[in-house]
């Protein structure tokens, strides 16, 4: 990829695209961890007299515009910690972002200014990859960057379509993303263990697939496991399981074994008869679930083995919650494993994953790993295909 030390941004209007999609209500934005992780490619460009134009979506609105979806709220808080006058450029249906008078108005900038466009998804051939929008996009800068790694696993107008005809730069967050990920693909120290969990083993067939090989060995905790301990003969009782990937569980529980892979399961489980806080808990073994119960997180016992076969790990990969950590009640298994990750002395350690991030951010853990993914679909599919259309674009 080609990064922001390769562009010589001064006195140039420079596009970049931005994840600024990020959580609002009533009018409010209630999360900036995305605002704030673009910072470092806009000071920079800042600092070597750029002119901004930025870019990015927010929900899903249905391509045209609605007030509802409008990046106004985004540009008062990129405001406060930029410390400086961000101009946007929106809040009406005649300034989408692609229109003449957006750009208009983008023209007329001040040279060394700081503009946000309105959602790019309010132009109908945003997702579609349409061609000539992306050369009106491309009408709004002199060069474009790709800052947006949360969405470069998106092949849409303003990610991949604009980078076709303007020359085009990683920026920071998206060169930090990509190199800590492919660390975690490519060239891990070893021993290398990755921790899988969440709600299903279909969302994470590519990653087990790609990184079997990789690894020494795979913590399986969630409710994927369940899959896993049902193709053994075990009983699940309520559990979530998926009954048409039992066939491919199977054939993956082979493949680490013929690896020489360790794939740890859980041998106990935390169950409740309702997903719901304050309800009856019970421990029972992994396969012995009776019928009724459902395995809500990882037993007492799994989280010590769990975090005994981290020990002296070099690299570690967390994707996924070891139980339903929402509710309080579910919460210890993913505490536990997080935690035990956090503390590793010396190691390398990614999570990658919305709902993993999320956890690790309530349970007051992210702070102690080396890399925390901004991308959760992004980040996911990095790890399974080694690549990303948005780092394609770039190359
Ligand atoms: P990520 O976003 O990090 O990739 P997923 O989306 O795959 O993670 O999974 C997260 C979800 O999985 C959470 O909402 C969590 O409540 C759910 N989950 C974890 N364990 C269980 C379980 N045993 N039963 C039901 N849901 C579970
Ligand atoms: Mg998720």
């Amino acid at each position: 990829m080609r990064t922001l030390k390769d562009l010589n941004a001064a006195g140039k209007r420079v596009l970049v695209r931005v994840d600024y999609n990020v959580p609002i209500k009533d009018g409010k934005v209630k999360d900036d961890t995305r605002i704030t992780a673009s910072l470092p490619t806009l000071q920079y460009l800042l600092e070597q007299g750029a002119t901004l134009v930025l870019l990015s979506h927010l929900g899903r609105p249905k391509g045209g515009f609605e007030e509802a979806s409008s990046l106004a709220p985004v540009a008062k808080v990129l405001e406060k910690h930029l410390g400086r006058p961000v101009r946007f450029i929106g809040g009406s249906p005649e300034l989408t972002p692609a229109s003449e008078a957006t750009l208009e108005q983008v023209k007329s900038l001040p040279q060394g200014s700081v503009a946000l466009l309105e959602n790019v998804r309010f132009e109908p051939g945003e997702e579609k990859n349409d061609e000539g929008l992306a050369r009106k996009y491309a009408r709004l800068g002199d060069a474009f960057v790709l800052d947006a790694f949360g969405s470069a696993h998106r092949a849409h107008a303003s990610v991949t379509g604009v980078a076709r005809f303007l020359p085009s730069y990683a920026g920071f967050l998206m060169e930090k993303e990509v190199k800590n990920l492919k660390r975690v693909i490519d060239n891990p120290d070893k021993p290398y263990w990755v921790v899988l969990g969440g709600a299903k083993v279909s969302d994470k067939i590519g990653v087990i697939e790609n990184l079997l090989p990789r690894v020494n060995g795979m913590l399986i905790g969630g409710a994927m496991a369940f899959t896993f301990i049902k193709t053994q003969g075990g009983q699940v009782g309520n559990s979530l399981v998926e009954d048409d990937k039992l066939e491919l569980a199977r054939n993956l529980l082979q493949k680490a074994q013929d690896l020489g892979v360790k794939f740890l399961l859980p041998t106990d489980v935390v169950a409740a008869q309702k997903i719901e806080p304050g309800v009856e808990k019970r421990i029972f073994p992994a396969g012995q679930i009776p019928q009724g119960w459902m395995g809500l997180d990882i037993g007492p016992e799994t989280r010590k083995t769990f975090a005994q076969a981290l020990q002296g790990a070099k690299t570690v990969l967390w994707n996924g919650p070891m139980g339903v950590f929402e509710i309080e009640d579910f919460a210890a298994g993913t505490l536990a494993v997080g935690q035990a990750i956090a503390d590793l002395p010396e190691a390398f350690t990614v999570i990658g994953g919305g709902d993993s991030v999320a956890a690790a951010n309530k349970l007051g853990v992210a702070e102690k790993f080396s890399h925390v993914s901004t991308g959760g679909g992004a980040s996911l599919e990095l790890l399974e295909l080694g690549t990303l259309p948005g780092i394609e674009a770039l190359s």
